[in-house]
C-alpha cells in the first residue's frame, strides 16, 4: 500500500497499474520503459495540465467533432491507464476504437480486447480477426491499420505513438492528434495537434471539452481550430520545462 501522503502518491499509483498491466500481458517490456520516460517529463511539468495543454485539448476536441470518421487508437499503455475513459469518449464522439500495437502479438491483442470489452466497448477494430491493410502500400508491420478504422479515418487520436508510425500516418494525409509528455519526441513534433500532458489527465478533460463544444455550431468549432498553431503551442510547452538554476 502506498501511503496517501507520499509526495509521489499519484505517480506511484500509476506505476503500480503499469507493473500490473505488464504482468497481465497488456504491456510489452518497452511499454514500461516508455512509461518511465513519460514520468520524467511529467515531473518536469509539475504533474499538472499546463495552459498550452489545455489549448491543445480544446483544439483536439474541435478536430474530433468535425471529423467524418474519427478513430481512437489504443495501445498497451492506454489500455492499462484509461480503458474506461476511452470507451466513454468513443461513445460521446461516435468514434471507433482500434487496437494498434507497435509490438503486436496475437496474445497481447486478445488481452487488450478483453480489457476494452470489460470497459464496455461494443465494437473494437484492429483485433486478430480484423482484416488489416497496409497504409499507402507500405509493407511494414508499422503501417498496418484496420480497413474500416485507421485506414479509412480522417482524424486519429494516437496517444503515446511511436515516431515511425506517426510519420506514416501523417504522410498518408490524416490529421493526427497525439498525447505525449515529451514535447521533443518525433511524434510530438510531427503531429497535427500535440497534447503535452499525462494521458490520465487528458482523456477526462477531452471528454469535458467535447461535451461543451457539442452544443456549439460548426463555425464556433472551426474557429477554435483556425486559431490553434501546433508549433507555437509546442514552444510554449517547452518553456514550462525550464530547469531552474539553484545559484
Ligand atoms: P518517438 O518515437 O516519437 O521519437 P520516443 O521513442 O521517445 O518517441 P516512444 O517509446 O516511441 O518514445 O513513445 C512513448 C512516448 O510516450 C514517450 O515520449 C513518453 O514520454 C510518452 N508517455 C509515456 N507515458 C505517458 C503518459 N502516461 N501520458 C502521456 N505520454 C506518455
Ligand atoms: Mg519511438
Amino acid at each position: 500500500m502506498i501511503p496517501k501522503n507520499h509526495p509521489r502518491y499519484h505517480s506511484l499509483v500509476l506505476r503500480d497499474k503499469i507493473v500490473k498491466a505488464h504482468k497481465d500481458g497488456i504491456l510489452a517490456d518497452s511499454g514500461m520503459i516508455a512509461h518511465g520516460r513519460g514520468e520524467a517529463f511529467d515531473y518536469l511539468i509539475g504533474e499538472k495540465t499546463s495552459d498550452p495543454a489545455k489549448k491543445s485539448i480544446k483544439a483536439a476536441a474541435a478536430s474530433l467533432l468535425l471529423a467524418h470518421n474519427p478513430v481512437l487508437s489504443v495501445n498497451g499503455n492506454t489500455a492499462a491507464l484509461v480503458a474506461d475513459e476511452i470507451v466513454e469518449l468513443s461513445e460521446i464522439l461516435d468514434a471507433k476504437i482500434e487496437i494498434n500495437l507497435f509490438y503486436r502479438t496475437p496474445e497481447r491483442v486478445d488481452v487488450i480486447e478483453d480489457v476494452l470489452k470489460q470497459a464496455g466497448a461494443s465494437e473494437i477494430l484492429g483485433v486478430n480477426s480484423d482484416n488489416l491493410k497496409y497504409i499507402d502500400g507500405i509493407e511494414s508491420p508499422r503501417a498496418t491499420a484496420s480497413q474500416t478504422g485507421i485506414y479509412a479515418a480522417d482524424v486519429v487520436l494516437v496517444p503515446l505513438e511511436d515516431g515511425d508510425r506517426a510519420e506514416i500516418l501523417v504522410n498518408s494525409g490524416k490529421k493526427i492528434i497525439t498525447i505525449d509528455l515529451n514535447p521533443l519526441s518525433r511524434t510530438a513534433q510531427m503531429s497535427s495537434i500535440t497534447i503535452v500532458d499525462n494521458i490520465v489527465r487528458v482523456i477526462p478533460l477531452l471528454k469535458e471539452n467535447v461535451l461543451f463544444l457539442k452544443e456549439k455550431d460548426n463555425e464556433y468549432i472551426e474557429n477554435i481550430l483556425k486559431s490553434f498553431n501546433n508549433k507555437k503551442n509546442l514552444k510554449e510547452s517547452l518553456k514550462i520545462i525550464e530547469i531552474k538554476k539553484t545559484n
